[in-house]
């Protein structure tokens, strides 16, 4: 492992949950005792620049209009054919689907990055149940339950393809992976436990 580079994670900057993923990452690559950094991007160079993405939670529909008003949007599927790990978390998992809708608005256009074989639906608890903390099934990640935390949260409807169900929360799907894609309906920047992070970063570091 001696030849391995500065990592450096960029995290979609543009709205959301940016701080909190970077300062997350940046205490997962301490722990696992790697040199490097997450930091935000906000311009399309950026992302040729990385060895790993994050597109946060936030609101899809406005990230991913200025992900198109910027350029980014090609940038990342490039990237993503290129084999980059990319992770998206909440309204990012919105964006790397194929196949949006909306729990409460019928066909809602937005603009979407569609990179992975997949049906979403949008906030899919509704008001009753906007945010809480429960325990979700990832067999990947060993046998202990992760604390997965979820905010106005979609939820995986259906995946085809090379797309895998990696994570369940009472038989729903949360977690997605589709080669060097991955994706949350759960926050993994906002839970104490680090696994699924270093899972992610796992994947950096097989990929370079
Ligand atoms: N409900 C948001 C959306 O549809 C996602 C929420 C989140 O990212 N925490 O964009």
């Amino acid at each position: 492992m001696a030849s391995v580079p500065e990592l450096k994670i960029g995290v979609i900057g543009l709205q959301g949950a940016v701080a909190e993923h970077v300062e997350a990452l940046n205490s997962t690559l301490k722990e696992m005792k790697l040199k490097g950094a997450a930091y935000p991007i906000k311009r399309q160079a950026q992302i040729e620049d990385v060895h790993g993405l994050v597109i946060p939670g936030g609101e899809s529909t406005t990230i991913g209009r200025l992900l198109q008003q910027r350029g980014m949007a090609e940038k990342i599927v490039k990237a993503a054919e290129k084999g980059t790990p990319i992770l998206g978390t909440c309204a990012g998992l919105i964006l790397m689907a194929k196949e949006v809708y909306d729990a409460k608005v019928s066909l809602l256009p937005q603009p979407l990055l569609g990179l992975m074989d997949m049906k979403v639906v949008r906030n899919a608890f509704g008001r009753q149940r906007e945010s809480f903390e429960d325990l979700v099934d990832i067999p990947l990640l060993g046998r202990d339950p992760y604390p997965g935390v979820f905010i106005r949260s979609p939820l995986v409807e259906r995946v085809w393809g090379e797309n895998e169900a990696i994570g369940r929360w009472r038989e729903k799907i949360v977690a997605v992976q589709q080669g060097n894609l991955l994706a949350t309906a759960f926050h993994p920047e906002l839970s104490r436990d680090r696994r699924f992070l270093q899972y992610f970063v796992k994947h950096i570091l097989d990929a370079l």
